[in-house]
């Protein structure tokens, strides 16, 4: 396996080259372009890993389906279902239209950025910083991790360019989405987006729902339906509008960030984090996209 993650590493480097840095988020665009690495744990306690794997870089759109647990456990599957949809939008991740076009109102998805900011409306707390540190603290619960924060500096560049994303909590709230303070929900989903991981988190984050909600040291956090919930929107809407490709050329549950990372679950047997800050146009790890597309030909992952 270790054998095989180098090859893969090295192979995809080429890829690469033709993608981009993402650069709308200040501090992003420093990140090496040509960085990958992966790494690759399962429940024998083993860990496999290559090339950039202990890089830190922030997590982005990957906290989405941390906060999306959290949110669930904090209010109940019904009522976060009647506030946002189960279904892929076919738009990219921070496209704003269908919010005034969509029958209910309700963002199409969790994983894109109006739907996550209404996700991160409903985390419990008295205020942004309270709602915020369950987050980060669930986080650091699930990954078995107590290093984890958050990169100030891209927090700060986030909050102060992230008009767009302000837009669509006005918008939800407007249309009663949202029902708490807006300025919260957009602290906190700012904030979420800018916890630093590196691959091995992203492969924690992985073996914990591939295990159903179980910690590697057997505590069982969230119930399974949760955990399937969560990975059956991975593979509708997870690598945004690419969802459907990825699913029948990767064919596992993943999810993607801006900042490079991809988390990987495979069923019952593995976590997989990737790291490669080159994206496509659609916003996903291009070199991620491959090494974990010839990792499933060559180990036969596919779900389906
Ligand atoms: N923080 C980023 C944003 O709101 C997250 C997007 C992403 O990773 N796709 O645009």
């Amino acid at each position: 396996m270790q054998e095989l993650l180098s090859k893969l590493v090295k192979k995809n480097i080429v890829i690469t080259k033709e993608g981009k840095v993402a650069d709308y988020i200040p501090e992003l665009d420093k990140a090496k372009k040509d960085a990958l690495g992966i790494c690759i744990l399962d429940n024998d306690g083993n860990i496999y890993t290559a090339g950039d794997w202990e890089t830190k870089f922030t997590i982005q759109s990957i906290s989405k389906i941390v906060t999306l647990m959290l949110a669930i456990l904090d209010n109940g599957e019904e009522y976060v279902f009647s506030k946002v949809g189960m279904e892929p939008s076919g738009d990219p991740f921070n496209s704003i239209r269908k919010l005034e076009t969509s029958s209910r109102k309700k963002p199409y998805n969790p994983m894109i950025n109006a739907g996550a900011i209404a996700v991160a409306s409903m985390i419990k707390g008295k205020d942004a910083r309270e709602k915020f540190n369950r987050v980060l603290d669930f986080f650091k619960k699930v990954t078995e991790d107590d290093s984890l924060d958050v990169n100030y500096k891209i927090y700060c560049g986030e909050s102060e360019t992230g008009n767009k994303n302000r837009a669509m909590g006005y918008f939800l709230k407007n249309d009663g989405i949202i029902e708490g303070n807006v300025e919260d929900a957009l602290e906190v989903y700012f904030k979420q987006c800018s916890i630093e991981v590196n691959a091995y988190t992203l492969a924690k984050l992985g073996l914990f729902l591939a295990n159903n909600g179980r910690t590697s040291s057997g505590e069982q956090i969230i119930t399974q339906k949760i955990a399937t919930i969560v990975k059956t929107l991975m593979v509708t809407c997870g690598m945004y509008d690419l969802s459907g490709e990825i699913a029948v050329r990767v064919g596992i549950p993943c999810k993607s960030g801006v900042g490079g990372g991809i988390v990987g679950v495979v069923p019952g047997k593995l976590g997989i984090g990737v790291y490669g800050p080159s994206l496509d146009k659609k916003g996903n790890s291009i070199g991620g996209i491959h090494i974990l597309e010839d990792l499933s030909k060559e180990l036969k992952l596919s779900i389906f």
